[in-house]
């Protein structure tokens, strides 16, 4: 005798419901299976009407037959996990699920699309191009420089005191050491967002979001954050790329010097610049010195001195070697 034995069976396919919750549609259950076939978002998905249910599902099975014919040209890599998105550029045809089982979208069903820094356009595509704006990321990284530089040269100094306290006492804890107070450096922006508009009988708009980069609480560091930040500018490029490839080939590009979106705006020592290619070559100099070769001068003379701290145990080979790798960018 199951728990759920009482139960109706489910109203499309006559099957056992299971689980606490159940899906209903206008009060008669869905067995999870039958339920699966509705990827529209939760909130449309639980409101749909037993009419509008068996629709969506026959659009989903006719739906189904694009599945036979795609054949992946490009995975867009979105965030965590399973999120990725599928694009067929031969057959014009986009999937956001690795697996393609969800709907399959075709090009022509595209209207426009925008891909923002949360409030802050960083792409907008459509069939007149896909414009490019310059963020005012980096700027507001780079004014944050003094201060995070500040923090990290407190906190070693701090740490570098507690380890000679340790010494001094003979008694080398590794806990005393090992605590990091954070430290809390405002985040540039929160999310990247994308909504792609659609011209399709059940679908208005896609959403999705992938989390900007966040600094390190023990020891923020605005190379690291940079490098993050331009390879997750890299997969949003990659993304309007596929868009307009998949949906307006051939329209042009266009690079806007200024952020569009409301509010803020920083001025931009970068221009042009801060889009593109040149974006992921991109590396910033801590408190600004002057590079070379993408390296900051000092960052040799930089090891040496942690080769120092290791050589006098105040750093372990690990600290040192961390720190090596991330002062000469290996
Ligand atoms: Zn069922």
């Amino acid at each position: 005798m199951g728990l759920f034995d009482k139960r109706e069976p489910c109203a499309i396919c006559g099957g056992k419901v299971k689980g606490l919750f159940p899906h209903d549609v206008e009060g008669q259950l869905v067995c999870d299976s039958c339920f699966g076939v509705i990827d529209l978002p939760s909130d449309k998905a639980n409101s749909l009407s037993m009419a509008q249910f068996l629709e969506y599902s026959a659009f989903r099975q006719e739906n189904d037959k694009l599945r036979q014919k795609f054949s992946t040209t490009l995975k867009v890599d979105f965030g965590w996990l399973d999120d990725k998105v599928m694009f067929d550029h031969t057959n014009k045809l986009m999937c956001l699920d690795k697996h393609l089982n969800k709907t399959i979208f075709e090009g022509k069903h595209i209207r426009s699309f925008s891909i923002r820094e949360d409030a802050y356009n960083l792409f907008e595509g459509s069939a007149a191009g896909l414009v490019c704006y310059a963020s005012s990321v980096p700027d507001r990284v780079m004014a944050l420089a003094p201060q995070i530089n500040q923090m990290r040269m407190q906190e070693q100094m701090r740490r570098n005191t507690e380890r000679m306290i340790d010494m001094l006492d003979g008694e080398r804890n590794n806990n005393t050491s090992s605590y990091y107070p954070s430290m809390n450096i405002p985040e540039p922006f929160d999310k990247f967002v994308v909504d792609i508009h659609l011209d399709h009988p059940y679908w208005r708009i896609i959403t999705l979001d992938m989390n900007g980069p966040r600094f390190s609480s023990s020891m923020p560091d605005v190379n690291d954050y940079m490098r993050d930040y331009n390879n997750n500018v890299a997969t949003m490029q990659q993304l309007a790329q596929a868009l307009m490839d998949l949906a307006f080939p051939g329209a042009p590009v266009q690079q806007m010097g200024g952020n569009m979106g409301a509010g803020m705006n920083m001025g931009n020592m970068y221009g042009a610049a801060t889009m593109g290619a040149q974006t992921m070559n991109r590396s910033m100099p801590m408190g600004g010195q002057p590079m070379m070769g993408g390296m900051p001068v000092d960052a040799v003379a930089e090891v040496q001195r942690f080769k120092m701290l290791l050589d006098q145990g105040i750093i372990t080979e690990a600290e040192f070697e961390a720190k090596k790798r991330q002062l000469l960018g290996l």
